[in-house]
């Protein structure tokens, strides 16, 4: 995998020659150093900048989501600046990384396409005090309106109901959409289902159930027996362990 890893330093030397690669091993590359750049994002205003960054870049063709970090101290280690509490830049929900990565795979893609991106928000919201793009809440909150956007629909039953489908592996295009919408699955979320569901891996899609559960049943909602997945009851048990450890 040192191949690959400095592969992908070679493809991107001539724009950001300040990184280096620091370490490997089989899945992951990990970079370091300074990014240097000049945007303007829709107009909010020429930023030119640098910062020192830890960027770590999966190399297998695995569902494993990259990650970047600010090390120069710069940005606040706080929500208010979109900074996960592992220290690592919140560049949106896991899913919409996957994605954006998809539509084109290279180290150089990922670093225009989302860290430069993140870092000119952060470099805005510290000259003029808002973030310049769509903000994305915290948590599990920013995960229910990502999928509210990706489906089309505010019902967060729903979002739990079509991401079960996932999770379980159990896709029937002939049942009812359970949007409610009166089609069948295929005719209606279907798409978006098949779209999505090799995007990411299945753990990751079953950590946005729960976290959308979470938020669901935060608001005072009662979670419908038929949610209940055998892993969900698993889960939860798993959970409940944890707790009973640290007390
Ligand atoms: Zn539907």
């Amino acid at each position: 995998m040192q191949k690959l890893a400095q592969h992908h330093l070679k493809e991107i030397g001539e724009y950001y020659p300040g990184l280096r690669l620091e370490s490997c091993d089989d899945d992951f590359a990990t970079y370091t150093g300074m990014i240097a750049f000049s945007a303007n994002y829709c107009n909010h205003g020429l930023v030119a900048e640098q910062f020192n960054v830890k960027i770590v870049f999966p190399l297998t063709d695995t569902f494993a989501v990259p990650t970047a970090e600010e090390t120069g101290g710069r940005i606040p280690r706080e929500p208010d600046f979109h900074i996960n509490p592992d220290g690592t830049m919140c560049l949106g929900a896991p899913l919409a990384v996957c994605r954006k990565l998809k539509q084109d795979s290279s180290l150089k893609a990922f670093i225009d396409n989302q860290v430069i991106h993140f870092l000119y928000g952060y470099c805005i919201k510290k000259k003029y005090g808002y973030w310049p793009f769509d903000e994305l809440a915290h948590g599990g909150k920013g995960i229910v309106e990502y999928y509210k956007d990706f489906f089309k629909t505010d019902s967060e039953l729903a979002i739990l109901e079509l991401l079960k489908i996932i999770v379980e592996d159990n896709y029937r295009g002939h049942v009812p959409c359970p949007c409610g919408s009166g089609s069948r699955l295929r005719n209606c979320h279907g798409p978006e289902i098949r779209e999505i569901k090799e995007q990411q891996s299945r753990e990751q899609f079953f950590s946005d159930f729960v976290d959308c559960l979470k938020i669901y049943t935060d608001a005072g909602n009662k979670m419908p027996r038929r949610l209940l997945t055998k892993r969900l009851r698993s889960y939860w048990s798993r959970m409940a362990d944890k707790t009973a450890d640290t007390t």
